[in-house]
């Protein structure tokens, strides 16, 4: 392709993305494909000659539109918000362009030095103290990993320097609340702590984890001989934003020697208003620390920002090149390949600059605290009604709610066919998107609130649709 073709066809998806944000309301949030729809739509081969991408506007249009479910659609309210403001869409171009690998200083020192104030920018606006420093990761998976991997690797003394799992000592032992996200139970199988010496911890009421469980479990498995190694909180379960509570997890992470890290993936973002920062007391006492710009924030995927305090361990574990040290050590310099498992990294820091460039910290708070209403006026709808339940605290921007009529009511079967069937109608219907889950046994509605264009009226016609349905079924 020459300069001047990728000039025009530039101008063109950029045309084409901004009138698909504006038809965005009008089309069905839930891609409505059955398997197997798309993949029929192209050739089985590749394309022999080149010259067609002239053709590509008209063939998204048709056969790979149908195929897509609008995470940035004001109705969509499943999942969590994946908010991809047009300042990060605009970022991500700028990385294309650039093009670069920003593995180590060297190779381009403005991806890591840009990188190193946005995510100190990002640590001042979430209200945490000079001790942490940042680093982007692609996800909260991939952050939970290596903080699981350095936990292991501080409680064995290196041992991935010698005899790594090989080396004939106690298990070691990690616990998460029995809400905690499925990244938790996959990083520590990854890491290698095996699911026999996970404990997933039961939950009270509002689902944050039981403190007397957790005390017990580590106790015994010392009785037992075991090594407690780790333990991850989590502020703002995926199921219902739980939170647990941090403050007495610290006390006795410290008192047993645990290494302790804290899943804020979703509700992190929400550290940006100082009254919800209570959420996480205790924070300034834990190792790790993971939440995702790339939710409900407004920066798109991939941005998940893992803040540590020790970052000559986090080096030492993820380094594999031990004269790299020394610069590390003389602080002049950080080579980011070093501070998690890619080597390769996109120039990602530009997306939170232009993200914040665009809206400010004073209105992305006003764009929570709007999320914040909309959940609170939500739930208040929902307590109105006899025959709806709240199913957890709405503590943040999810409202977790089941329809009871009264004839099914004790019926747990009938109960979740029923509100499987309403959020059939309602996910099928195209007009709105809300994720069927289970939570403790029983069926419940998710309604996860924060796209970036939602507003109040969303709302209204949601809960309008929930009630038809909820009725005629
Ligand atoms: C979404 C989520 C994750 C996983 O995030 P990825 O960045 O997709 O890996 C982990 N924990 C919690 C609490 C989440 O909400």
């Amino acid at each position: 392709m020459d300069s001047a073709t990728f000039r025009l066809l530039g101008h063109q998806f950029v045309d084409w993305i901004t009138d698909y944000r504006q038809r965005l309301e009008t089309l069905p949030v839930m891609s409505q494909a059955k398997p197997g729809d798309i993949r029929a739509c192209f050739p089985k081969t590749p394309p022999a000659v080149g010259g067609r991408l002239k053709e590509v506007l008209a063939v998204l249009e048709k056969d790979v539109m149908p195929g897509i479910t609008h995470w940035n659609h004001p109705s969509f309210f499943a999942y969590f918000p994946s908010n991809t403001s047009y300042a990060s869409i605009l970022a991500d171009i700028v990385a294309s362009g650039l093009g670069v690998q920003g593995m180590s200083w060297q190779t381009s020192p403005a991806a890591t030095e840009l990188e190193e104030v946005v995510m100190d920018w990002l640590r001042q606006m979430v209200g945490l103290s000079a001790a942490w420093t940042g680093v982007i990761h692609d996800s909260a998976s991939t952050a939970t990993l290596c903080s699981l991997l350095c936990a292991r690797e501080r409680a064995s003394g290196y041992s991935q320097n010698s005899k790594g799992l090989q080396s004939g000592e106690a298990p070691l032992v990690v616990y998460a609340s029995d809400q905690g996200h499925s990244s938790i139970e996959k990083a520590a199988l990854l890491a290698g702590f095996g699911r026999n010496y996970l404990r997933l911890i039961v939950t009270d009421d509002v689902h944050a984890v039981r403190m007397d469980l957790l005390k017990s479990a580590i106790e015994s498995d010392l009785a037992a001989g075991l090594r407690p190694c780790a333990v991850v909180a989590a502020i703002g379960t995926t199921g219902t934003t739980a939170l647990d509570p941090l403050k007495d997890i610290a006390e006795l992470a410290k008192k047993y020697h645990l290494w302790l890290h804290v899943d804020a993936a979703l509700a992190g973002t929400a550290m940006v208003l100082p009254e919800c920062r209570w959420m996480w007391e205790g924070i300034e006492a834990s190792d790790t620390l993971v939440l995702n710009p790339h939710k409900w924030m407004g920066v798109g995927f991939d941005f998940s920002a893992y803040f540590v305090r020790d970052v000559q361990h986090l080096i030492r574990v993820m380094s594999t090149n031990p004269s790299y040290l020394r610069t590390a050590h003389d602080g002049e310099v950080k080579n980011f390949r070093d501070w998690h498992i890619p080597l390769g990294r996109r120039f990602r820091a530009l997306k939170l600059w232009f993200f914040l460039m665009d809206v400010g910290v004073e209105g992305l708070q006003e764009r929570i605290r709007r999320d914040l209403r909309n959940a609170q006026w939500f739930k208040a709808q929902v307590e109105t009604l006899k025959e709806w339940e709240l199913m957890a605290p709405v503590t943040l921007q999810t409202v977790c709610i089941r329809h009871v009529p009264e004839p099914m009511r004790g019926d747990e079967a009938a109960l979740m066919r029923h509100n499987l069937e309403i959020a059939r109608q309602i996910n099928d219907s195209g007009k709105a998107y809300i994720t069927p889950s289970v939570l403790k046994g029983r069926q419940m509605l998710r309604v996860s609130i924060g796209a970036e264009t939602t507003e109040r009226r969303h709302l209204e016609a949601l809960w309008g649709d929930l009630q038809r349905f909820s009725s005629e079924e």
